[in-house]
Parts: C-alpha cells; structure tokens; sequence
C-alpha cells in the first residue's frame, strides 16, 4: 500500500470539495482499503465520511411513513431496525442481515456496499490488466476463470455487480440522495448504476466528488411482502452467486404488483420487466415456476457458469414463495 494522506471534513460540502480524481472518500474502509492493498487505487488521499454521521447517519421514519437511510448506517443496524419491520421491507433486511459476516455487517456501510467494486479476480489483481481497470484491452474472463461471472446484460466485460443491498432497495422502488458542492438532488437508484455497463464503465455513475448522503424509501414499499435469497459456495465469509429480491402486492388471492431483481448476475443489479406478467395472476409454485424458466432462458451463460440458470431459478422461485407468504 503506498502512503496516503487521510483528510476528516467537518461538512459534507467540504468532504466534497476536497474530493478529487486522485482523491477517495472512505466509508467504513472495507472494500477500499483492500483495493488498496491489492495496488488497484492509488490514492494521495483519503477523504474520511466516518465524522460526518450527524449528516450522514441514522434511520428516520416519516409521519407520512416514508423511510430514510443513512448512507453511514450499518448493514447489521438495517438488519436489525424496527422501523424496517413491516413485510414488505423484509427483503431489505434479509439481504443486509446475509451479507458478508457479522463482524463485516458491523462496520459496513450502507453507502460503501452500494458503491463498492467489483469482485473480479482479474480486476482485483494487479498481476493482471484487464479492460476494467483501464491497464487492457479486453475481459480477461471470456477466455479465462468465469465460473462466478454474469449471464446476463453482458456487454464486454463479465463482472457482477456484488452488492446485497443494491437488489431490495431497486424493488421497494428506493431514491438516492447525492451532494456535490453544496447542491444536493435525488435521484431513482437505478439511475445509480450505468446504462450500458461496459468495461470502461465504472460500477456507478456517482461523480468523484458525489457524496451519497441517503437512500429513501416511499411509504407504498412497506405494503405487501417482500424477500431475498440467495446462493453462495460458503455459509459465511463470501459473495453471493446467484440473488433475488421480490416485492409483490396480493390483495383477494389475486396479485396486484410485482417487482423482482436479480443480484451476482450480471454487471448492474438486473431488474426482471416480466414480473409485471404475474399480475392477476393468482400466486402459486407453478405460476412462479413458469416465470423463473421464462426469466433464465434469456442467460448466456458461459462454459464454467452455467450452474447459475437452474440455482437461479430455485432462488428466484423461493424469493417468490416467501413474497407471497406461501
Ligand atoms: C469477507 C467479506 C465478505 C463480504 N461479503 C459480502 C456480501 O455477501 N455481500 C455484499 O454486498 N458485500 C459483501 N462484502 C463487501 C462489503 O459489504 C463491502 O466492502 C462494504 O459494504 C463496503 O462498505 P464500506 O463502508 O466499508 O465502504 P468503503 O470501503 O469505505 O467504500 C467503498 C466505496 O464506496 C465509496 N463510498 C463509500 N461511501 C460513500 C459515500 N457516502 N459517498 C460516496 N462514495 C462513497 C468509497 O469511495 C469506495 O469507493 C464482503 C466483504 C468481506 C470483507
């Protein structure tokens, strides 16, 4: 790791201004602090948010019940928080109380895990230059080690987006709220992540000097039920392979509204548009089932992953199970 100044604003237009390309804000450090010991940032200077939790913290619900999420707060405190009791927050909660490890979830923030790099082995060693990391001229995964790869919306580079949190919060129809300088504006949380997200793409849109202040949550997201599951190779310590987050609305047997998407499937987390099909539908295995294959016979997978068409599917149709209260 080569030397680096370490920066504490007292603001969050400050943070922001004294951001800059060679500069970095630093959440809890997880993620950030092993890219630097890999050498694949470079920082002079690290930008801490960890001062600013006045702004940056804290779990508020609104009278009009609206939720707003700290980009400091924990994946252990989402985990655990009673004003994300309601069903149709489960999702959320279940994904960030299954992430990583307890002594990770602890120190994590919810900004950091959204924002986070890639797991690439290729991008995440300097041994290699891959089109990623802006040092080669292709994925070094199409023709190498890919067995944790997407299989879909693959566009030159086969990285998936690793973040647990990124999923539910697309389903429960979450904003962003960003501040650079001292102007601040929200935005859906899709728009978080690029359009094409090709190998000269960064994992997010957020400029350098972008501070992620909050994550909200509208008052309908709590209605209905919700979950997440997930495949990994090990109980704890690792990434998910394969991941789903549902939320559906089922009022008199019948669905009202449906949302899904998937995690570790592809380079952004991977909204399903047929999960609209499931309305006035009535819910049950064979219907979620029908959908699941549906979904997954758009995969290209490649030779090492194809495991993740049918473990996919199973997770997506117990997603779709516990949803439903089934
Ligand atoms: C053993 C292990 C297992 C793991 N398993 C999982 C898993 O299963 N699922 C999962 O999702 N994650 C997993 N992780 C990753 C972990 O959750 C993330 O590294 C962590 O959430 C990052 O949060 P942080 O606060 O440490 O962010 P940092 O490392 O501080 O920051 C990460 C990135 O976000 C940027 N950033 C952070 N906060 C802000 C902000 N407010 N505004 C602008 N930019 C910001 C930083 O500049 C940096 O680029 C695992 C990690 C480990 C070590």
């Amino acid at each position: 790791m080569n030397p680096f100044e370490l920066r504490n604003p007292d603001s969050v237009a400050a943070a922001s201004g004294a951001a800059g390309p060679a500069r970095v804000f630093k959440a809890a450090g997880i993620d950030l602090l092993d890219r630097l010991k890999e050498r694949i940032d470079d920082p002079d200077a690290l930008v801490n948010l960890l001062p600013l939790g006045a702004e940056l913290g804290g779990i508020g619900r609104s009278d009009d019940g609206t939720i707003r999420l700290g980009a400091l707060v924990t994946l252990q405190q989402i985990a655990d928080s009673d004003a994300l009791a309601a069903p149709g927050l489960r999702a959320l909660r279940e994904a960030c109380g299954e992430a990583a490890t307890p002594q990770v979830r602890s120190r994590a923030t919810l900004g950091g895990n959204l924002l986070q790099r890639n797991r690439c082995w290729y991008f995440r060693s300097a041994a290699f230059q891959c089109a990623h990391d802006g040092k080669g001229d292709r994925c070094l995964a199409w023709h190498g080690e890919n067995r944790y790869h997407a299989i879909f919306g693959v566009v030159d580079c086969l990285r998936v987006h690793p973040s647990n949190a990124a999923p539910p919060l697309m389903v429960l129809g979450a904003e962003v709220e960003v501040q650079r300088g001292e102007a601040r504006r929200r935005q859906p949380i899709a728009a978080l992540f690029p359009d094409s997200p090709a190998a000269a793409t960064a994992e997010h849109t957020l400029g350098a000097d972008d501070v992620l202040i909050a994550v909200h949550l509208p008052a309908a997201a709590a209605r209905g039920g919700s979950a997440y599951r997930e495949s990994r190779e090990k109980q704890s310590f690792d990434w998910a392979t394969t991941a789903a987050a549902v939320h559906l609305g089922v009022e008199g047997g019948r669905i009202t509204s449906a949302s899904i998407c998937l995690g570790a499937v592809a380079p952004n987390p991977w909204p399903v548009d047929d999960a609209q099909s499931l309305v006035g539908e009535a819910p049950s295995r064979e219907l979620f089932e029908q959908l699941a294959r549906r979904v997954f016979r758009r995969a290209t997978p490649t030779e090492q992953n194809r495991y993740k068409v049918e473990v996919g599917q199973a997770i997506l149709v117990d997603a779709l199970l516990a949803a439903a209260g089934l």
